[in-house]
């Protein structure tokens, strides 16, 4: 039997890194697509669990949610698929997931859900401005071994463009896109400028833009952030438990804070 592989975004069910993602699941296996009716980016790990959710068939196995990335895997693996997937996949989303954008990115939740369900999983992002075609054949690539593999990996992965990547001609860019190097990195340190953007409505109250756009940050050789920069493909493995390496603090805050006391708080 062909592997099911279950695709999702955060850019909505009409984005074109949906249909790229999806056209290069369908050459390994068999291809479920359920996706937010709208635009969900920086959706996280959001659920919907207080209204209820709508899902329309749009066309063969495609499906479009009322809900988030997070909700769409989760009523596709429990529900919409005939059977349990083998793969999640979630992007091709335009701009890059790199560092802490991994806790803010609806794309990555839609894949971490799949995790979180048992599923191996994938999230791709590729740089701003840059067709997704170029992410293709590193997900068809990738998308094979992950299935191949008995272990269950969640993996964040980021394709940047190459120098002149936009003269390239459309039937080159599968081959080009071929030949980008590719690296397993850790998560760097994206820095975005500190941005609240205080405006005024028509009707005279006040509103908000917030979040401010991304700056050099220092990155070291091994992370996302290198990677990318370098031109290289970054694979990040990922999993779901972020308890801190260290104890130490928490450790001695809490001693401090207890100490003398009389009762015993077990
Ligand atoms: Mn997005």
């Amino acid at each position: 039997m062909k592997p099911l592989i279950l695709v999702t975004n955060d850019d909505g069910i009409l984005a074109e890194g949906l249909l790229v993602l999806a056209e290069a699941m369908q050459t390994i296996g068999e291809v479920v697509v359920c996706a937010p009716d709208s635009e969900r980016s920086g959706s996280s790990h959001a659920i919907t669990l207080h209204s209820h959710l709508r899902a329309h068939p749009v066309r063969g196995g495609w499906w479009r949610v009322s809900g988030t990335p997070v909700d769409c895997i989760y009523l596709a693996i429990h529900h919409l698929c005939s059977r349990p997937p083998d793969l999640v996949v979630s992007g091709v989303n335009p701009g890059f997931n790199l560092g802490t954008d991994v806790f803010y990115s609806g794309t990555v939740g839609g894949a971490a859900e799949g995790y979180l369900r048992g599923v191996s999983a994938m999230a791709i992002s590729a740089d701003r401005g840059v067709d997704p075609r170029w992410a293709a054949p590193v997900c068809r690539d990738l998308a094979r071994a992950v299935i191949a593999d008995p272990r269950r990996v969640l993996l964040n992965v980021n394709v940047p463009g190459i120098e002149g990547h936009l003269e390239v001609a459309a039937d080159e860019i599968d081959l080009r896109a071929s030949e980008l190097p590719i690296e397993v990195t850790r998560l760097g340190n994206r820095v975005y400028e500190d941005m609240v953007d205080p405006r005024m409505d028509p009707m005279g109250r006040p509103y908000y833009w917030i979040g401010g756009p991304a700056t050099r940050g220092e990155d070291r050789e091994g992370d996302d952030t290198h990677a990318v920069r370098a031109g290289v493909i970054s694979v990040t493995p990922l999993e779901m438990n972020i308890t801190a390496p260290s104890m130490v603090a928490a450790s001695e805050i809490v001693s401090r804070a207890t100490l003398g006391d009389k009762v015993d708080r077990r």
